[in-house]
């Protein structure tokens, strides 16, 4: 790192989070880049969403005015679609930027802040900006977490703020709701931030408990599941206090217009999002077929990634880069190091993918 007389001193010891390599922007779409390296859908969202999404191109102040800042029509949408008041929901610029407003609000500074680990890196910068100690500790066997290890974890730790992924990614554990709400009730001192980022695609989800207690927030996001990461959408679900306190630091501005109305337009779509977890699941047993046939140990996940042990992890990346096919190393986690996480696309690029992968042995 460069470090000059400006550089904030607290800030500069920090290992940022490592983005993937992002390639495939630049390659012509008719060389069918293979992106399985960020879980995000290979598959475009929902017809009615791009309907949706030309349709608003057409208002005439489309993209000079700002936002609605208050999200007003996609907050009654999500409301109604889980049955909770208005004021449990908010909207952000992905679950990223929900994910950092709730360190600044949740926390104190010196604060600890428990990470179920090894998980998804990003939460760690957060925790750190807001000069919060971070602890990354995790189950014995990283592909299964209960609530009796969670429970353990935040006993031994004591920590002001839990973060989990539920279904965590990269290693795929879930515990079920009723394990997480005997934990959150057992620490009510106890923040504790569930990150439901690939809940679309479990089915597990904390929501009507996150509504009802004062140390539970839940995170969602439109990323995944309903193929629209480029549009920047996530949101929190929790009680109206924990919102009400979000509000003081939020800037509703930074929704666009644009995913609001996607979003809208996705929610609506449910019939396409089944579509989608239909064929995902089949592009799954592709992938999972020939890693078993090629003898590759391999972990399958509840969400849209499937984790593979190679003996030589950064040969079988680069050469298939060279095929314009980009997955993520786990090498940056502690204790993953030879994992390369694939993240599930539909049977024909699986397909695709089982054919570059023999290439690159
Ligand atoms: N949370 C988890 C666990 C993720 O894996 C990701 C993206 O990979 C995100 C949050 C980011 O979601 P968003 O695109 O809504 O910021």
């Amino acid at each position: 790192m460069n470090k000059n007389a400006f550089s904030v001193c607290r800030l500069d010891t920090i290992q940022p989070y490592k983005p993937s390599n992002q390639v495939a922007w630049f390659l012509p779409p008719e060389t069918k880049p293979l992106k399985l390296d960020w879980n995000e859908s290979p598959l475009p969202p929902s017809p009615s969403v791009m309907n949706a999404v030309r349709k608003f191109l057409d208002h005439p102040n489309a993209l000079n005015w700002y936002p609605d800042a208050n999200s007003q029509d996609l907050r009654a949408k999500l409301s109604e679609h889980w049955k909770v008041p208005e004021e449990c929901v908010q909207t952000y610029c992905g679950s990223d930027s929900a994910l950092h407003a709730a360190v600044r609000i949740f926390t104190k500074s010196g604060g600890a802040v428990l990470m179920v680990s090894p998980t998804y890196d990003n939460f760690r910068i957060y925790a750190l900006e807001a000069q919060c100690s971070v602890i990354l500790d995790g189950p014995k066997d990283i592909y299964s977490l209960s609530g009796a290890e969670l429970s353990a974890l935040v006993e031994k730790h004591k920590p002001q703020l839990v973060y989990l992924s539920n279904p965590n990614n990269p290693t795929g554990w879930l515990v079920p709701a009723k394990e997480i709400e005997e934990v959150v009730r057992r620490f009510p001192e106890t923040m504790f931030i569930v990150d439901e980022a690939y809940a679309e695609f479990s089915n597990v989800t904390v929501i009507p408990l996150a509504v009802l207690v004062p140390n539970l927030v839940a995170f969602r996001t439109f990323s995944k599941a309903y193929g629209l990461a480029g549009l920047r959408i996530g949101y929190i679900i929790g009680s109206p206090g924990n919102i009400d306190y979000l509000n003081l630091i939020r800037n509703g501005k930074n929704v666009s217009m644009i995913g609001q109305v996607a979003a809208i337009a996705a929610l609506n779509d449910q019939d396409y999002l089944k579509e989608i977890l239909i064929r995902v699941r089949k592009g799954e047993q592709i992938l999972e077929s020939g890693l078993t046939r090629l003898g590759f140990p391999f972990r399958a996940s509840p969400a849209n990634f499937v984790l593979v042990k190679f003996p030589d992890a950064k040969k079988v990346q680069d050469s298939l880069v060279a095929q314009n096919a980009f997955v993520r190393s786990m090498s940056h986690l502690p204790g993953m190091e030879g994992y390369l996480r694939i993240t599930l696309g539909d049977e024909e690029q699986m397909t695709r993918f089982m054919v570059a992968l023999e290439k690159s042995l």
